[in-house]
């Protein structure tokens, strides 16, 4: 054997996987098919935030938030997130559907596994700037998502990829598995890759396939996204083209989840096709719940205030894809503007600003009679109320369609602002089906011995929509105990366990 374990693909669930495979004894090489000056994956793109249970502040500063300072504990409000509450998020926007076993896995591993992290060296830190709201002086968070890597996802790579480092965990940059080889008896027993000499067969005892969905595929978008989607933008690496399913798919593994269904975001109209190293994540635009978006009609298209952004921003992608030229427009006035979130502030912003809606209309190429319309009917359905962004304020419009339940203010205060976006893909939700051992599953619903999986290529944790910060923790997790049920089942095909 060449190695115990080999893991495929260097993004978060894959370090992971590759760092509780060796703390487990085994002997393991990570492939990566970009080369090292693309490395990460899509988990590098990220913002790094993580979404798990915890009791509040004084718990997670006990083995998580252990760098927080009194003085910065003392100035913030972190509710706590409880596994109840997390459940019914995900089961809220899921519409139910999501695997109940995976499910608790998730969120019973999600509060452990920060801490593993933590003690594999990744530093986290609260999400200031965009999970929390200054009220009464103090920064209150909200959402579920409050805690980010230092660094974001690129220093949450680049802190994994340290510990990988320190545990003598091999490398191999620029090498993307092809196929996966099976003994007659179906156990795994290597992998073919392509690396920069060609082809090369590996033999190991365990294989886990860590390498992302098909979002990077605009021919898989289109066959199982539907049509349009090849036309969508990419926020992130543009590696993950979803060779790890299609492998596991070749030797029998059953397709699961939620094929037709991705994770896409309101993202700047002028981003390129795929991830930009500098600009990052920035190209979204989360902000909407505090304005209102139009489409190129001029015509409002969705409730911007029906729910927190962490829990609509998904669905949202997938509705601006529906509108006349894949575009949507979102629309702030001087109450709000300065609450947006940093993204707003990058020099890469398609942004038009004016005194009038009228001058706005012009900017953004929309009939200004019919925008001057929409605006004038939605600032008239407005309630007065007590306005509270970090909260669901249930300041509401009343009598139009579509409604807007919270944060509803009327845009009426010059200057005002757009800000022109599209569609961008984050990932896709179909893909493999894990047993509780991480072990993928055949077309008989029996493991597949030695095949082990985690990370965006599982399928059945999300459907039609997804609770912000889950990406990140489902990789951790699942890529942790991957990584260990790998080394297990090497340990004993070697007779040594
Ligand atoms: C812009 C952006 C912002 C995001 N923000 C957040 C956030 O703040 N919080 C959150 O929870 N989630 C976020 N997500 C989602 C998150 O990125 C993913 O859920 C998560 O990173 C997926 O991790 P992964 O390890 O499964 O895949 P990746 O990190 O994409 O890693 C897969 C790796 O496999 C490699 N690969 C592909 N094919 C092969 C092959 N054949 N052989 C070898 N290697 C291969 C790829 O090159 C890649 O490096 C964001 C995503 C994007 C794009």
């Amino acid at each position: 054997m060449d190695y115990d374990v080999v893991v495929v693909g260097a993004g978060n669930a894959a370090l992971c996987a590759a760092i509780s495979a060796r703390e487990n004894g085994a002997s393991v090489l990570v492939l990566e098919k970009a080369r090292e000056d693309e490395k990460g994956g899509n988990s590098y793109f990220t913002a790094g935030g993580f979404r798990f249970t915890h009791e509040g502040l004084d718990d997670v500063r006990q083995d998580i938030l252990v760098d927080l300072s009194d003085h910065e504990a003392e100035g913030m409000i972190l509710p706590s997130h409880d596994r109840q509450h997390f459940y019914e998020t995900l089961m809220k926007v899921t519409r139910g559907q999501a695997d109940e076993t995976l499910a608790w896995i998730l969120i019973d591993h999600s509060r452990p596994t920060m801490a593993w992290m933590r003690q594999n060296g990744v530093r986290f830190i609260p999400m200031y700037g965009r999970q929390s709201y200054e009220v009464d002086g103090k920064q209150h968070f909200y959402g579920g998502v409050n805690i980010e890597a230092v660094g974001g996802g690129a220093g949450l790579v680049e802190f994994l990829l340290t510990r990988c480092q320190r545990l003598g965990i091999e490398i191999r940059y620029g090498t993307g598995a092809t196929k996966l080889l099976q003994d007659r008896d179906y156990t795994i027993s290597g992998l073919t890759v392509r690396g920069p000499d060609g082809y090369e067969d590996i033999a190991c005892r365990a294989v886990v396939l860590a390498c992302g969905g098909f979002e990077s595929n605009p021919e898989m978008r289109v066959r199982y996204l539907g049509q349009g989607w090849d036309l969508a933008r990419v926020r992130g690496t543009r590696h993950n083209t979803g060779e790890g399913i299609g492998m596991a798919l070749d030797i029998g593994a059953v397709p699961h989840g939620n094929w037709s269904g991705c994770h896409s975001v309101g993202w700047d109209i002028s981003a390129p096709p795929f991830g930009d190293r500098w600009v990052l994540d920035n190209f979204q635009k989360h902000s909407y719940p505090l304005g209102i978006m139009v489409n190129l009609d001029g015509e409002r298209f969705v409730d911007e205030g029906e729910d927190y952004r962490n829990l609509t921003y998904v669905r949202f992608g997938k509705a601006i894809m529906a509108q006349p030229h894949r575009t949507a427009i979102q629309i702030f006035d001087r109450k709000t503007v300065h609450r947006l979130r940093d993204e707003y502030r990058i020099r890469e912003v398609t942004k038009v600003e004016a005194d009038s809606i009228e001058d706005l209309a012009e900017g953004i190429e929309v009939d200004p009679t019919k925008l001057r319309r929409t605006i004038e009917a939605f600032n008239a359905a407005c309630r007065p109320g007590d306005y509270n962004p970090a909260i669901l304020d249930g300041v509401r419009t009343e009598g139009i369609q579509p409604a807007k339940s919270n944060w509803a203010l009327p845009i009426d205060e010059p200057p005002y602002a757009a800000f022109v976006t599209t569609t961008g893909v984050t990932f896709t939700f179909g893909g493999l089906k894990i047993d509780e051992t991480n072990a993928v599953q055949d077309l008989a619903d029996r493991p597949i011995p030695g095949l082990f999986a985690a990370g965006e290529l599982v399928g059945g944790l999300f459907y039609e929509n997804y609770p912000g910060g889950s990406g990140l923790t489902s990789g951790a997790v699942f890529g942790k105990r991957a990584g260990a049920h790998a080394a297990d089942h090497a340990k004993r095909q070697s007779g040594g366990g």
